[in-house]
């Protein structure tokens, strides 16, 4: 069986985390998104095994065929882009973090709404404006706030980002405290909005240390990804 090791990886995560919090003063609760994207399933199931209830995948046909293989009662959550010819898919995820235009709202927001349901999501930042990623600009963030007030379907639970790959910690300390101040804006615009999506593998402590709910992690639990 592969991962054998991963209780222990999750052991010291936590730890790493807990001291975090402490060291960040934001006293909050952190869960550990699992992304088992490349992996196959055994991964899932070998996360559900270690004590981890959520995991994310950014492709959407991945994600559902391993969701129909497992019988682990994981909570799934999206962390890639969203292509609005698959947004009927929404309803598979128990959260979608990568919210990442108006036009996707309004799609996925008329999905769930047909259904008769809601769909929970947050909202992806590119703060760091960077080319290669997607997401909304900061400036962007108090009309957008506004604007997804407006969509019944959709509770906006908070902001996911991701920090540039080669940032000092100055500044990835300085983008995941500007992350934090968007979430204040959600808020300021009416929505429930609790949740930092923030810090994967190489930036996890420094993000739980400004604030981070959730962090999304795939290496340093799995192993580095071949593809
Ligand atoms: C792949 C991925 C991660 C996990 O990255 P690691 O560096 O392996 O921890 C986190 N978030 C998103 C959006 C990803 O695509």
């Amino acid at each position: 069986m592969r991962f054998l090791d991963l209780p222990g990886r999750v052991a010291e995560v936590r730890g790493r985390i807990e001291r975090a919090v402490a060291r960040g003063g934001h006293g909050q609760a952190v869960r550990i998104v699992a992304v088992t994207k490349t992996f196959g399933t055994e991964a899932v199931t070998a996360a559900w095994r270690a004590g981890l209830l959520d995991v994310g995948e950014n492709r959407i046909q991945e994600a559902i065929a391993k969701k129909r293989e497992v019988d682990v009662p994981v909570r799934w959550h999206l962390i890639g882009h969203l292509q609005r010819n698959k947004v009927k898919h929404v309803t598979e995820f128990d959260l979608i973090q990568s919210l990442d235009s108006l036009r996707l709202a309004e799609a996925i927001d008329g999905v769930v709404r047909n259904a008769g349901r809601t769909a929970d999501v947050l909202v992806q930042v590119n703060i760091a404006g960077e080319e290669t990623k997607g997401g909304f600009e900061p400036s962007e963030m108090p009309e957008v706030s506004e604007q997804l007030a407006a969509m019944t379907g959709l509770r906006v639970r908070g902001v996911m980002t991701m920090a540039p790959f080669d940032a000092d910690e100055a500044r990835l300390r300085h983008m995941f405290a500007a992350a934090r101040g968007l979430r204040g804006t959600l808020v300021a615009a009416g929505h429930a909005a609790t949740e930092l999506s923030m810090g994967m593998s190489n930036d996890y402590e420094i993000a739980v240390e400004e604030g981070a709910t959730c962090v999304r992690l795939g290496t340093v639990l799995f192993g580095a990804r071949s593809t």
